[in-house]
C-alpha cells in the first residue's frame, strides 16, 4: 500500500492539521463533522424524508432500480470534492470509497449487485483533470466490496458542467452525451453505477437508460454524497 501512503500527506485535507498515527485524509474533529445518509429516505432515490416515497420519485419515474448516497454533500465533504475534483487530490476518492464501503453495510439492498461502473468522463476532460473522480471512488469500492468492475458506458459528447444548470436544463444538456461502447459488458447483469455527488439524479438516470437499453438486469445509484 506505499503507493497510496505517498499520495495522502500527513495533514489535515481540510484544516491542514497535522494528522496523528492511524489517522487518515481527515483529522478527527474535522471526521466528527461529516453527516451520513443512514436513516429516512426515499425508498427509490435516496433523498430525505420520514418514509416512502420523495415528491419527485411520485411524479417523475428514474429509471434506476433505486440509488443511495453515505454521506451528505456539506462540510468536510465540500471541501474534500474541492480538493478533488479542482485541485488533483486523489486522496479523496479513496476516503469516499472506504466510507461506501462502509455505508454498503447499511444498505442490504446492494447485495446482489455484484458489478461496479463510474459515470464516465469525456476524455477530453480527464485529460485535463488527469483523472475520472468517479472512476477512482468506483475501482476502490469495487476493490474493498469484493464486487467487480465494468466499464460498458463512455460519455460521447463533451457537455457543460450540471453545477449551474437548473433541472430541465440539466436534462436537456445530458441527451445522448452517454453512449454504450461495450454492451457485452452489461448483458444481463445487476450493477451499481458509483459518482460522486447526487443533485438531482439526471446523471445517473440518463446512464442508467443506457445500460438497459444495453441488457443490464438491473441498475441501482450509489454516490459518495447527498447535495
Ligand atoms: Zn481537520
Ligand atoms: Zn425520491
Amino acid at each position: 500500500m506505499a503507493g497510496i501512503d505517498i499520495l495522502i500527506p500527513p495533514a489535515c485535507l481540510v484544516c491542514h492539521t497535522r494528522l496523528g498515527a492511524g489517522q487518515k485524509s481527515l483529522c478527527p474533529e474535522c471526521a466528527s463533522q461529516i453527516s451520513y445518509v443512514k436513516d429516512n429516505f426515499c425508498y427509490k432515490c435516496g433523498s430525505e424524508l420520514d418514509e416512502g416515497y420523495c415528491e419527485s420519485c411520485r411524479e417523475t419515474l428514474f429509471k434506476f432500480e433505486f440509488s443511495r448516497s453515505s454521506m451528505q454533500y456539506k462540510t468536510p465533504l465540500t471541501e474534500l470534492m474541492h480538493l478533488l475534483k479542482y485541485s488533483g487530490y486523489r486522496s479523496p476518492a479513496v476516503f469516499m470509497a472506504e466510507k461506501m464501503a462502509e455505508s454498503l453495510k447499511d444498505y442490504p439492498e446492494f447485495e446482489d449487485y455484484p458489478y461496479i461502473t463510474a459515470v464516465p468522463l469525456h476524455r477530453v476532460r480527464k485529460r485535463e483533470r488527469g483523472y475520472n473522480q468517479s472512476e477512482l471512488i468506483a475501482k476502490k469500492l469495487a476493490k474493498l466490496s469484493g464486487k467487480t468492475y465494468i466499464r460498458p458506458v463512455v460519455r460521447s459528447r463533451y457537455t457543460l458542467s450540471q453545477t449551474k444548470l437548473h433541472r430541465t436544463q440539466r436534462l436537456s444538456n445530458l441527451a445522448g452525451a452517454f453512449r454504450v461502447r461495450y454492451g457485452q459488458q452489461a448483458q444481463g447483469k445487476k450493477l451499481i453505477l458509483v459518482d460522486d455527488v447526487f443533485t438531482t439524479g439526471s446523471t445517473l438516470n440518463e446512464i442508467s437508460g443506457e445500460l438497459y437499453k444495453a441488457g443490464a438486469a438491473s441498475v441501482a445509484g450509489f454516490t459518495a454524497t447527498r447535495a
